[in-house]
């Protein structure tokens, strides 16, 4: 098991398996319980009535802070993952494939067994009252959703939350869950102490077709609704519409009422993206397309040749076309406030000129101190959001 990375090498399990409740599985899907025994840090395996079908696997995490690696031009120098996998379940999650450095499968398993790092927060305050800490900006949501239905039953959040404003470090969150709500009051007193950016996903706004591709997750309406319960907490909410999905959410016909919907919510901004499907994910993908909608297989093989993970430049260059009029109608543009020197949704006939290139700030404040979040989790990483169009800012995110 590859587990040594984010867990407590040194911490015996004897005692506390032999303790362990009947809940604890005795054979896990492509899991030994000798091997599951031998994970590092491991605590217990176990399942709940309330969570069918999911297995949750508690380790002691010998740290909290993941570093951004250096040279990164993601506009945050550090992250927190309280969970591994995600119950979200989304096909087209392009995190599905670090699930498989724990020996676990990028399919179902991703879905279903769920690494949950029980003492997250009491190790973060730990890192966090060093003398060292710098205080940048902690990501939360950069590799799964931190508020997944397992956050119902661990409430790791709070703690973490807590311990970031108590050390004065600015806090960003995107997910799709909505158990977030649960934390608006606290979100919106730190807030008082420390920035605080909030995202939320919400990208499909067919039922049918979102509660097929994303089986896990608050229904949009749902999403819609903590979106507004955030704004009523004071709190600004950015919202991910990404990932578009090439001929089923990606005409003016779905995008139009999903935006107008998303300002009706109160949302500050919306950032989109077409689809990206990474190695590890393409076959998941595809198998659900070919379940759903076998006659788009042709279609997306073509959009996505071969090992190719984003979409065709066409394709980009027309959907930009379609959706940033939309976003601008809405009034929805990613603003980036006062500091920001760069339009990132310039008019699609303005392309042409040489993209400029290198580390850009959102902001335009070329600062990773405060800045806002921009999408690394399953929604979509390597995303699109300024190179459709030749000539557009090229931030250079990841
Ligand atoms: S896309 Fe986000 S919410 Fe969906 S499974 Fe991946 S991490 Fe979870």
């Amino acid at each position: 098991m590859r587990w040594n990375g984010q867990s407590a090498g040194a911490i015996r399990i004897g005692s506390k398996q032999a303790n362990a409740p009947s809940s604890v599985t005795a054979a896990l899907p492509g899991l030994e319980l000798a091997e599951v025994a031998a994970m590092p840090g491991h605590l217990r395996t176990t399942r709940a009535p309330e969570f069918a079908g999911m297995v949750f696997h508690e380790v002691l995490a010998k740290s909290a802070l993941n570093r951004v690696p250096q040279g990164s031009s993601m506009p945050f120098a550090w992250t927190i993952n309280p969970y591994r996998g995600c119950s979200h379940a989304c096909v087209y999650c392009f995190a599905r494939g670090s699930h498989q450095y724990l020996d676990f499968d990028a399919g179902a398993d991703f879905d279903s067994q769920i690494v949950v790092k029980v003492n997250v927060a009491e190790v973060l305050g730990r890192e966090l009252a060093k003398p060292s800490w710098g205080r940048d900006m902690v990501a939360l949501g950069t590799n799964t959703d931190p508020y997944q239905r397992a956050e119902g039953r661990y409430a790791l959040l709070p703690g973490i939350i807590e311990a970031l404003a108590a050390r004065e470090t600015p806090i960003s969150i995107l997910t799709k869950g909505t158990l977030l709500r649960r934390d608006l009051p606290l979100l919106a007193e730190s807030s008082k102490r420390v920035p605080v950016e909030l995202a939320m996903s919400i990208a499909v706004g067919d039922h049918a077709l979102q509660q097929s591709i994303e089986p896990g997750t608050p229904t949009t309406r749902a999403r819609l609704e903590t979106v507004a319960a955030a704004r009523a907490a004071g709190l600004e909410v950015d919202v991910f519409v990404m990932p578009v999905l090439p001929h089923l959410t990606d005409t003016a016909r779905h995008l139009e009422p999903l935006l107008r919907d998303i300002r009706d919510a109160g949302a500050r901004s919306v950032m989109y993206g077409a689809l990206h499907l990474r190695s590890a994910v393409k076959p998941w993908f595809f198998a659900w397309l070919g379940r759903e909608y076998p006659d788009l297989v042709p279609a997306y093989q073509r959009l996505y040749p071969g090992a190719s993970s984003k979409a065709t430049q066409a394709y980009r260059l027309e959907l930009a076309g379609r959706i940033r009029p939309l976003i601008r109608k809405y009034g929805l543009e990613f603003s980036g406030g006062a500091g920001r020197s760069r339009d990132p949704y310039p008019p699609v006939a303005a392309a042409g000129a040489r993209a400029p290139r290198g580390p850009v700030s959102p902001r335009g404040a070329g600062t990773r101190r405060g800045a806002r979040q921009l999408p690394s989790t399953g929604e979509g990483a390597a995303l699109p959001l300024w190179d459709e169009v030749p000539g557009a800012p090229a931030p250079t995110l990841f």
